[in-house]
């Protein structure tokens, strides 16, 4: 198997040693980053174990940035992408109407919009997160005849120009090469800015005939910000940003990109507020094998745009309704949202006793499966949190770092992680975590 990689990769046995490999330091782009934190060649995964080259076995807190909420390669979802291309299904439609598509719009409006009392339209816009909050701000842009969007300190939601617009990033946006316009920034309920109430800034900005900014065609919110460093918006202030939207008509794009399917608790994350969204943005785990698919989640007076009006080649990735169906299935019949909450019972539990007693200073918070653990109260810089990140790799876990200056630890294991795998994976950290604090 080595020997076969060897060929294909041009690993050698040097770099086989140290986990690098030069055909991708050599060829690709210099703009790869997960694999700068995670240098190893991957081969193969399942459930929550993902293997390398050298035979070595890593558990899996990254999740494919929570397009993996279901694990790798489920084997219910395999199958029916496999069944699928044995019966030359179509594999790649426009946006044609396909069987794959109509099972998947059947499927995804009886298991999960309409029990919810959603009305949306679905709109497919490119396969990627950031395509469906292009669309989502262009259709939100044309409805109210407005153009200013109103995002949060600490958002996230992609690097094309329009989503990067509206994304605090300073070196993301930086990256951008132009002036990123029409967005403007409001104060989230966390960090420095947790002492301020934000919602009645907002409404101070809207009525002031001075605050120099206008009335926004739309605020796009994640009710977590994952990137931002799990940072989690209390149900009030989301109740209250509804409000707002309803009293000045500005659509509500709630980002779910990588709060949705399950990944907090209910399917979609807003549902605790028990607000409805006017827009809602899906991806990452939609598809439920990791496989490029995103919706736009539109209410009917909004779906304003002519058809042909945000076209494109890959306007539904028909293996990706495969899996997403089959994903769907997986999600009732092996009950992720109860597996979910027990581990996240495990997973606080294991926070309290195992890491928050090695240093006073160290924060967790989380919801669901989607945990940050938060070291920038003893190193601002994030220095300690790559150290911890960098530890946990050699120890065989893969754990992302996020939020200001990356100084907090992501856990994102795929909701059905097996608690035994959960409790090992944390086990690690706390080693890491001891072993960095000591040394
Ligand atoms: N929105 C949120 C909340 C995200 O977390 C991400 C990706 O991490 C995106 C948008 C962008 O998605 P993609 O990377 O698939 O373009």
């Amino acid at each position: 198997m080595i020997h076969e990689l060897e060929s294909v990769f041009g690993i050698d046995a040097a770099e086989e040693a140290t986990g690098s490999s030069s055909i991708f330091e050599e060829r690709e782009s210099n703009v790869r980053s997960y694999s700068r934190s995670f240098p190893s060649t991957f081969t193969s995964a399942r459930g929550a174990l993902i293997h390398d080259v050298k035979g070595d076995t890593y558990l899996d807190f990254l999740s494919g940035a929570g397009a993996l909420n279901y694990g790798h390669n489920h084997p219910s979802i395999k199958a029916a992408i496999l069944d699928y291309l044995a019966e030359d299904g179509i594999t790649h439609g426009l946006d044609l109407q396909t069987r794959a598509k109509a099972t998947f719009l059947n499927e995804f409006s009886d298991r999960i919009l309409m029990p919810r009392h959603l009305d949306h339209r679905v709109q497919f816009p490119g396969p990627t997160g950031t395509n469906a909050v292009e669309a989502a701000l262009k259709v939100a842009r044309k409805a109210t005849g407005r153009s200013g969007i109103f995002s949060f300190m600490g958002g996230f939601h992609g690097h094309s120009l329009g989503s990067l617009s509206a994304t605090s990033n300073r070196q993301h946006r930086a990256a951008a090469g132009i002036a990123l316009g029409g967005v403007t920034f409001m104060p989230f309920p966390f960090g420095a800015m947790a002492q301020v109430d934000t919602l009645a800034y907002l409404r101070a900005v809207l009525n002031d005939t001075h605050s120099g900014i206008e009335l926004p065609a739309a605020v796009i919110v994640e009710t977590v910000q994952a990137e931002g460093g799990v940072a989690i918006a209390p149900i009030e202030w989301l109740q209250g940003l509804r409000e707002i939207c309803d009293d000045y008509g500005i659509v509500l794009i709630v980002d779910e990109i990588q709060t949705g399917c399950g990944r907090t608790g209910p399917f979609f994350s807003f549902e605790r507020a028990g607000i409805i969204p006017d827009i809602i943005t899906v991806s990452k785990s939609i598809s439920g094998y990791g496989l490029p698919m995103a919706l736009t989640l539109i209410r009917p007076e909004l779906d304003v745009l002519h058809p042909g009006d945000h076209t494109g080649t890959f306007r539904g990735n028909q293996l990706a309704f495969v899996a997403a169906t089959a994903a769907l299935g997986v999600y009732e019949k092996e009950e992720i949202e109860a597996g979910t909450a027990a581990n996240s019972v495990l997973t606080q539990e294991l926070l309290d006793s195992k890491i928050l007693p090695l240093d006073a200073r160290i924060e967790a918070r989380g919801i669901g499966m989607i945990w940050g653990v938060e070291m920038g109260a003893i190193d601002p810089t994030g220095g300690l949190a790559a150290s911890i990140a960098r530890r946990c790799f050699a120890d065989g876990l893969i754990i992302e770092r996020v939020g200001r200056n990356d100084t907090a630890l992501k856990i994102l294991p795929p909701l059905n992680i097996e608690a035994e795998q959960l409790a090992d994976g944390l086990g690690r950290l706390a080693a890491a975590t001891r072993a960095c604090l000591e040394g």
